[in-house]
């Protein structure tokens, strides 16, 4: 008798994009196969925990009749390519976003192992090693990540991508992209040779090069990344190794054309706004707080059971943010009325009336079904914030904005470095704490703490907060007051992240 091995499953959803069928479908594998709840991922896709050995090939074959796959969700590979744009927002979105998706589809790996085994497709006797154009017999060094921003919102957190689009749009028109090179979150607790890294600026492309010039940089990664210890395989090492100058020299030889010169861009802000945004052609779409992304039914919250109904009415589409969140997206007009009804029939739009601080969390899985977890995350964070809320309460600081993140470990999936308050599991019920990056997205964070638990973050925080309602200046941000305030050193590049 075989063990009863359990699996979570990753879509592939290119810029988090799913049809009201597709919803149903994942809704129902939740309920059939796994464990009653999805996850919505920082890097704005469906996950499903605790699918049975035996149960994978019907999943994955009934999320392949609703058009979905999980071709590269996991893997050496490019992962799924994040994009936040909407595009009934304008034509230059629909542009950036049709970027997104072309790119996506590019650096999708070729062989059809993933047909054979899981779709019954029949093996084919000539798949040698020419079907895979890009990766080669090697595929890369590690995961490779992708993404995509429309200034002023850097929502996609485009420096920890490996690659960063920065769309630059003029006049309603799609100009092109500036490229970011080398971001990267994940590290290793007690090697301080692993480091988190912001992206460093490649230049600028036009935007019907961005498809050749994301596989020419790809390729850099291929041919130079470290194979022979995984923990410094990411491109963020590569860059750093070779030096910004000679990644650019080797992209520029691989296209047989120069990327020129970045244009100007600014970011004002990090995270989702939400509530109701109504666009052209009479389009509306609301943006959803979804508490780490679990969609559940639970503790009189019927949030699951909400959004089956809005899937089973909505003629949209559902957009899966890279915070975690869902936007009900491309309501017409008509239908608006009966999606309203569900929203406050189940209170769906209740979360977006929680402190700043809480709209503005994230946390990765953790126990119980991550093998990598060190300390609870996902689980623990919601009953943290609701201490740190008392205390902003007590200080007027509860609609202060402030990024908070959490991770069970190192690894990083809920991109902690980037929170102007973070915590990386250590041990169980205990914690490094971090504080000062920015606001936008631009600035990592520092190490304040090492391996504190659940009170020591409270006396930490508390004269922090006191001091922050006191003492910062019109609209500065925390992770900037911490900074000059003295409280904690800027990391002004991911190799000095370590410095004290
Ligand atoms: Fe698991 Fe670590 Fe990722 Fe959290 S950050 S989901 S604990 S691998």
């Amino acid at each position: 008798l075989e063990p009863a091995y359990q699996f979570m499953v990753r879509v592939r959803l290119p810029a988090g994009v799913a049809t009201p069928e597709q919803w149903l479908t994942m809704d129902r594998l939740a309920d059939e196969y796994g464990n009653g709840t999805m996850k919505l991922t920082t890097r704005q896709t469906f996950q499903l925990h605790g699918i049975l050995k035996w149960n994978m090939k019907t999943s994955l074959q009934q999320m392949n009749e609703a058009l979905m796959d999980t071709i590269a969700a996991c893997g050496d590979v490019n992962r799924n390519v994040m994009c936040a744009a909407n595009p009934s927002q304008s034509d230059a979105h629909r542009k950036v976003y049709d970027s997104a998706a072309d790119i996506s589809e590019r650096l999708l790996p070729k062989t059809r192992a993933y047909h054979e085994i899981w779709l019954d497709e029949e093996k084919l006797i000539d798949t040698k090693e020419e079907q895979e154009p890009v990766y080669g017999k090697t595929y890369l060094p590690r995961k490779f990540k992708i993404g995509v921003a429309v200034p002023p919102s850097n929502d996609v957190d485009i420096y920890s991508q490996d690659i960063g689009f920065i769309a630059i749009i003029s006049g309603g028109r799609l100009l092109g992209y500036n490229i970011l090179v080398g971001g990267g979150m994940g590290m290793t607790h007690g090697d301080e040779k692993t480091y988190p890294q912001l992206g460093r600026m490649l230049g600028f492309v036009p935007a019907k090069k961005a498809v050749e010039a994301a596989e020419a940089i790809l390729t850099v990664q291929r041919d130079y990344g470290d194979r022979s210890e995984r923990k410094y395989a990411r491109f963020k090492y590569t860059v750093d190794r070779l030096g910004i100058e000679t990644v650019r020299n080797e992209v520029n030889e691989r296209l047989g054309w120069e990327v020129k010169p970045a244009k100007p861009y600014s970011f004002e802000r990090n995270g989702d706004i939400y509530g109701w945004d109504d666009h052209k052609e009479g389009l509306s779409h609301l943006t959803l707080f979804i508490q780490n992304g679990r969609i559940a039914d639970s503790g009189g919250y019927e949030l699951k059971t909400a959004l089956k109904r809005v899937a089973e009415v909505h003629d949209g589409t559902f957009r899966l943010t890279p915070n975690q969140n869902v936007i009900i997206a491309d309501v017409k007009p008509e239908n608006r009325e009966q999606i309203e009804a569900i929203v406050s029939e189940y209170g769906l739009t209740d979360g977006c009336e929680n402190s700043a601080l809480r709209r503005n969390s994230m946390a990765c899985v953790a126990f119980p079904t991550c093998g990598l977890a060190m300390a609870e995350s996902e689980r623990y964070l919601p009953s943290l914030i609701d201490k740190l809320e008392d205390m902003l309460d007590a200080n007027g600081l509860r609609e202060e904005e402030i990024i908070i993140r959490m991770t069970g470990c190192p690894n990083g999936c809920a991109r902690p470095s980037l929170g102007e308050i973070a915590f990386i599991g250590k041990g169980p019920g205990t914690y490094n704490m971090y504080l000062g990056a920015g606001f936008k997205g631009d600035r990592l964070n520092k190490l304040y703490r090492e391996n504190i638990g659940e009170e020591q973050i409270l006396q930490e925080l508390q004269p922090i907060f006191a001091s922050f309602a006191k003492d910062k200046e019109d609209g500065e941000r925390f992770g900037d007051f911490v900074i000059r305030r003295g409280i904690i050193e800027a990391t002004t590049d991911g190799i000095n992240f370590h410095e004290k």
